[in-house]
């Protein structure tokens, strides 16, 4: 098997089975962290643990951190908990229409109930420009909340390093700055210091699906989303897993340990499939300042279905869309925002790499393509 949709989500790595393994056969394992007794002791301690370790890898204090069951919840979170705290603090909200669903649809719920969301265009490069990023927080003196992804799921597409810090604290100090790290973390430094509230997901990273992380900055308000026990400082209620956090950090952990090393291997799967790809004619739709893990590309006379489909014969794995609107079969909202022609965007294929990819699955990538062509295309 060939797996390049690794946006979409990894297969868990070892660490993370090892760790699966520990915590479920440990003495105690099953402690609730909120029991008074030893058995509870022990959990809220090994729990705690895993907070610690998180917030040394990030650059972060431990109570900034609240394990969560996916990124989704800690954008809802995140953007309806800073806005539900913060009421006075202004009306507008600013993202751009690129932004993940999880992003998307609270944002259009908010305009729904009031909110004035102003969706900043992204240029060709996936991205809002510092200009017009600058021009409207001019145009908007009461901005509340800025919510923005780091690296587009679709395109790869990255933004500034600073992530308009400047501007922001020249124009709208008071406002709260939401950053999707999903697609980032593990691949490229993520920086919490330039953001007050931030999402992380396990399963992007080889660990399972239902684990997360959200970051609030002990200086931003935000109030939590889920009532209840009052666990995790009262932001995030629900019977706290140990099992659940041990796996975001073994697999944090196993990311971050190898992060420059799976970039340099990465970057070079990247660019030796940029250049064979070039020679038949596809167009490389991911932007120049895309993370190398992420290579969007269009291939001519295929529609993005079919060449999924074809490579799937060959136990090679790749998706059209991002996985959670693939089966609305529409084209890449994010490709056309992007301004990528219609014609381009419908015949969209989105390779997604990880650290366990290699340049032999490159190779026989290629090889499957040229087999496609030959057998399936009937050339006019
Ligand atoms: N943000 C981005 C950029 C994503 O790619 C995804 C998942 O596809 C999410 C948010 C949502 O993550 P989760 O599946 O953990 O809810």
């Amino acid at each position: 098997m060939i797996y390049f949709d690794n946006s979409a989500t990894t297969a868990p790595c070892d660490a993370v089975i090892k760790a699966a393994t520990e915590e479920l056969t440990s003495n105690a394992a099953f402690g609730n962290p909120g029991s008074l007794h030893k058995l509870g002791v022990d959990a809220k301690k090994r729990y705690a643990s895993y907070h610690d370790e998180c917030a040394k890898l990030l650059g972060c204090a431990p109570e900034e951190l609240y394990f969560i069951s996916c990124a989704t919840e800690g954008a809802n979170t995140a953007i309806r908990g800073a806005l539900a705290a913060n009421k006075r603090a202004g009306k507008t909200i600013i993202s751009t229409r690129t932004e993940h669903k999880a992003t998307l649809s609270p944002l259009e719920e908010l305009a729904q109930e009031g909110y004035n969301v102003v969706y900043l265009p992204v240029g060709s490069d996936g991205i809002p420009s510092e200009e017009t990023f600058e021009q409207a927080l001019k145009d908007n003196d009461d901005v509340a909340l800025i919510c923005l992804t780091y690296v587009n799921n679709e395109t790869g597409a990255k933004l500034p390093d600073d992530i308009y810090i400047e501007l922001r604290k020249k124009y709208a100090p008071n406002a709260l700055c939401y950053v999707d790290f999903v697609q980032a973390l593990g691949k490229v430094p993520c920086d919490l210091r330039l953001c007050d509230m931030a999402s992380f997901s396990g399963h992007k990273i080889h660990s399972v699906k239902g684990c997360g992380l959200l970051y609030v900055s002990k200086d931003a308000k935000v109030k939590p989303l889920i009532l209840g026990g009052g666990q995790q400082d009262g932001m995030r209620s629900g019977t706290e897993s140990p099992f659940l956090a041990s796996l975001f950090t073994a697999a944090l952990s196993e990311a971050y340990a190898n992060m420059d090393e799976a970039y340099g291997r990465v970057a070079g799967i990247n660019r030796y499939l940029r250049e064979e790809l070039a020679k038949r004619n596809v167009t490389v739709l991911s932007p120049d300042n895309a993370i190398p893990f992420v290579l969007n590309v269009s291939f001519p006379d295929f529609q993005s279905e079919t060449m999924l489909h074809c490579l799937e014969m060959y136990d090679i794995y790749v998706s059209t869309v991002s996985a959670c609107t693939s089966k609305s079969k529409k084209v890449s909202y994010v490709l056309l925002e992007a301004g990528v022609p219609q014609k381009l965007a419908s015949n969209a294929v989105r390779l997604s790499f990880s650290r366990y990819n290699t340049m032999d699955e490159a190779a026989k990538f290629i090889e499957a393509v040229d087999d496609i062509y030959d057998k399936f295309l009937v050339r006019k």
